[in-house]
């Protein structure tokens, strides 16, 4: 079965609306003709509306880089499923290594999140991987097993026919030390093993499992013409649209 690629591009905490805007006026026309892949960009909450508004009738479609697993309560700071649903938002990133380092995430809440996601038919894309010291002690594949059984803990493959997986290892992200082809493509494999536990073999071969960890236009096509990588998740190389745009086509 061949899986259509999906390529995100994360722009984490930069670009203002109007900077938001100004790529997306340079971006559209640069991917206009490619349909063979899911092109999302993932900018800051408060860009989402501008650039969901700007790609309205494009191929080009928008997530958000987290959200609270409630729909709404005091919670001082956060932003629901049902905001990001109403403001035309498609996908939603779930435990980025950035979250789950910086902002207390854990199994438990990233398991919470892909619950509620999928309950609002957001698109989400589930980020799991090692730090550098879980691969060097030979971890990995613990860690990997670890972090999906739980993100997958209770929910039912019915519901989770929308889930994406990104395996990114920490110590690739903005590094500049992209993983191996051969690396990278072992963990899909365990990541499509696990989505096969809990969801079954079907599911998991569906599965869109995307690499992410210092994807640049001159590694993308490598990366992606393993057979278990189903796309890339891109921080850094996603802020220019030239450079996305290539990546993009790899
Ligand atoms: C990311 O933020 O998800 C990421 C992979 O970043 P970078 O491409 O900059 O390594």
């Amino acid at each position: 079965m061949s899986r259509k690629k999906i390529i995100a591009g994360n722009w984490k905490m930069h670009n203002t609306p109007q900077q938001s805007l100004a790529f997306v006026k340079a971006f559209l026309p640069l991917v206009a003709d490619h349909t063979r892949d899911e092109i999302v960009l993932c900018p800051p909450y408060l860009s989402l509306a501008t650039v969901v508004e700007a790609t309205k009738g494009s191929n080009v479609m928008v997530g958000a880089q987290n959200m609270h697993w409630e729909v709404k309560g005091a919670f001082t700071g956060e932003c629901s499923p049902e905001m990001l649903v109403e403001s035309g938002v498609t996908h939603v990133i779930i435990g980025h290594s950035e979250r789950r380092q910086y902002f207390n995430e854990t199994d438990d809440t990233v398991n919470r999140k892909l619950e509620v996601a999928l309950e609002h038919g957001l698109t989400p894309i589930v980020c799991v991987g090692e730090v550098l010291e879980e691969r060097e002690a030979g971890l990995t594949e613990d860690v990997l097993r670890r972090q999906c059984s739980r993100a997958f803990r209770g929910i039912s493959g019915k519901k989770a026919a929308k889930l994406v997986m990104a395996y990114e290892p920490v110590w690739a992200i903005g590094t500049g030390k992209t993983a191996t082809p051969e690396i990278a493509e072992d963990a899909h494999l365990v990541i499509r093993g696990e989505a096969a536990k809990a969801f079954g073999d079907d599911f998991a071969h569906a599965l869109r499992i995307q690499y992410g960890g210092s994807v640049k236009a001159d590694n993308a096509r490598t990366l992606m013409s393993q057979p278990d990588i189903d796309g890339a998740l891109v921080g850094g190389a996603s802020l220019d649209a030239a450079g996305f745009a290539k990546i993009v086509k790899y």
